[in-house]
C-alpha cells in the first residue's frame, strides 16, 4: 500500500511515523528541498502543475494532502486519470474557498456566523451598517493562520483587498461575516472512511493568540453532555453532506449566548487534533491514512482525563530547538516533544509538546512550562 501526500510540512512529516507503524509506504511531493517532511519526500515539484503531480501520483494507491491549495483543474487530472484522490475535488473546493463553504454549509442547515458575499465596498458597508457597525472580512482563497482575515468598522480598511480579489479573475468577492461574540472556540475531528464509516474524538478547546493556534486542551473544559454532542452532530452532518474522506476538522465558536457555529473546515490532520498522537487510543495521523486507504477506523478514546497541547511557535531567537534539549527534556519527562525539523523564525510552528494527566491544572502547567523552554 503506497500513500501518496502532496504537500511537504509537518503535517505529512507526522504522517511518516504512522506510516511506519503501519507498514504503509508513504511518498511526499513537497514544494522545495529541506522541507519538514524531507525524510519521505521522494520528489520535489509544484504541485501546481498537472503534469508533476500525475507523475507523482502514478504509482500510488491513493493521493491525500499536507494541505488544501492544489488546484481544482490539477485534482480533476487526477480523478480522470483513475488515481483516487482522497478527500476528492468535489470536497476540497469547500475547504479551499470560504464562500462555497459559507453558502454550502447554510444549505445544509448548519449554524453559521451571519455572513455575505460583498463585491463592493458599499456593499460592504451596508453589511457593517446592518451588523452593530462591524464585521469580520475574509478573503475567500489562501488564507491561513489569520492572513486574510480582518476585523473591521469600515470598508476603507480592505480597501486593497476589493482590488487584489477583482483582479484574480474568480467573480471579485469578498466574505463578510457578524463579529462573533464568542466565549471561546472549539474544534471538532472526524475522521471518514469512503465506505462511510466515521468516528469523532472528543471536542476540544482551542486558545489563538493573533489569529495562530496557541493551545488545545482535550477534552474542551465543560464539554461533556450536549455541547459534545452538538458538536460531533455538526462535524459528522458536514462529513457526510460534503462527502468528506479522511480526517475533517471543524473550526467552532462557542458564543456568549451558548450557540455553536461553524467557523473554518480543514479536510486533513489539523493542529487542534495533534493533542491525539500522544493522548488518544489512535492519532489523527495514523486516522487519517486509515481513512484514505479505507482501512477500518481506530479507536479515539482518551489515555487520561486531559491532554494539552501547546505550540512551540517561533523557536529560540538563536540556535535550535536541539540546542535546548538538554534543560527541556531533563526538566520535563512526563512531556512530548515533537520537533518540525524547521528553522526557527517569528511566528513559524516549529514543533509542538503535548502532555496528558488527570488534573488539567497540572497538565496545563506542564504542557506550557515545556514549551517555553524553546522560545526566548
Ligand atoms: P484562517 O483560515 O486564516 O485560520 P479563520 O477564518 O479561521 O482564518 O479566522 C482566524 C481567526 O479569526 C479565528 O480563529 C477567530 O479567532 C477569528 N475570527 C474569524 N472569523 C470570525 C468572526 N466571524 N467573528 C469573530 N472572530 C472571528
Amino acid at each position: 500500500m503506497i500513500v501518496g501526500v502532496i504537500g511537504g510540512g509537518q503535517l505529512a512529516r507526522m504522517m511518516i511515523p504512522a506510516a511506519i507503524e503501519l507498514g504503509v509506504e508513504l511518498r511526499v511531493l513537497a514544494e522545495a528541498d529541506g522541507m519538514s517532511a524531507a525524510l519521505a519526500a521522494d520528489r520535489v515539484g509544484d504541485y501546481t502543475d498537472a503534469e508533476t503531480v500525475l507523475a507523482f501520483a502514478r504509482d500510488v494507491d491513493v493521493v491525500t494532502f499536507d494541505h488544501e491549495h492544489v488546484p481544482q483543474d490539477v485534482l480533476r487530472r487526477l480523478v480522470d486519470a483513475g488515481i483516487p484522490v482522497r478527500p476528492g475535488p468535489d470536497a476540497l473546493r469547500f475547504a479551499q474557498d470560504k464562500l462555497l463553504m459559507r453558502e454550502r454549509l447554510s444549505e445544509l442547515g448548519l449554524p453559521v456566523p451571519d455572513w455575505a458575499r460583498v463585491q463592493t465596498p458599499d456593499e460592504l458597508d451596508d453589511f457593517i451598517r446592518g451588523h452593530g457597525g462591524s464585521a469580520v472580512v475574509k478573503t475567500p482563497r489562501g488564507g491561513y493562520d489569520g492572513k486574510g482575515v480582518r476585523a473591521v468598522r469600515s470598508a476603507a480598511e480592505v480597501a486593497e483587498w476589493f482590488t487584489t480579489v477583482a483582479e484574480d479573475g474568480r467573480g471579485g468577492a469578498l466574505l463578510a461575516e457578524e463579529l462573533v461574540d464568542f466565549r471561546r472556540e472549539l474544534a471538532q475531528l472526524v475522521a471518514r472512511r469512503p465506505s462511510g464509516e466515521i468516528v469523532a474524538w472528543p471536542v476540544v478547546e482551542t486558545v489563538q493568540v493573533g489569529g495562530v493556534c496557541s493551545e488545545v486542551i482535550a477534552p474542551a473544559p465543560h464539554s461533556a453532555g450536549r455541547l459534545a454532542d452538538v458538536a460531533a452532530d455538526v462535524a459528522i452532518t458536514i462529513a457526510e453532506g460534503l462527502g468528506v474522506t479522511g480526517v475533517l476538522a471543524v473550526e467552532l465558536f462557542e458564543t456568549t449566548d451558548d450557540r455553536v457555529l461553524v467557523n473554518e473546515l480543514a479536510m486533513r490532520p489539523h493542529n487542534s487534533g495533534h493533542w491525539s498522537m500522544d493522548g488518544s487510543t489512535t492519532g489523527q495521523f495514523e486516522q487519517h491514512l486509515r481513512a484514505v486507504l479505507d482501512l477500518p477506523l481506530g479507536g479515539t478514546g482518551s489515555h487520561e482525563a486531559w491532554s494539552v497541547m501547546v505550540n512551540v511557535l517561533g523557536g529560540p531567537a538563536e540556535g535550535s530547538l536541539v540546542d535546548r534539549y538538554p534543560e527541556a527534556l531533563a526538566g520535563h519527562p512526563t512531556v512530548k516533544l515533537h520537533n518540525y525539523g524547521k528553522a526557527p523564525r517569528p511566528g513559524r510552528k516549529v514543533g509542538h509538546v503535548t502532555a496528558i494527566g488527570d488534573d488539567l491544572d497540572d497538565v496545563v502547567y506542564q504542557a506550557r512550562a515545556a514549551a517555553a523552554v524553546f522560545q526566548d
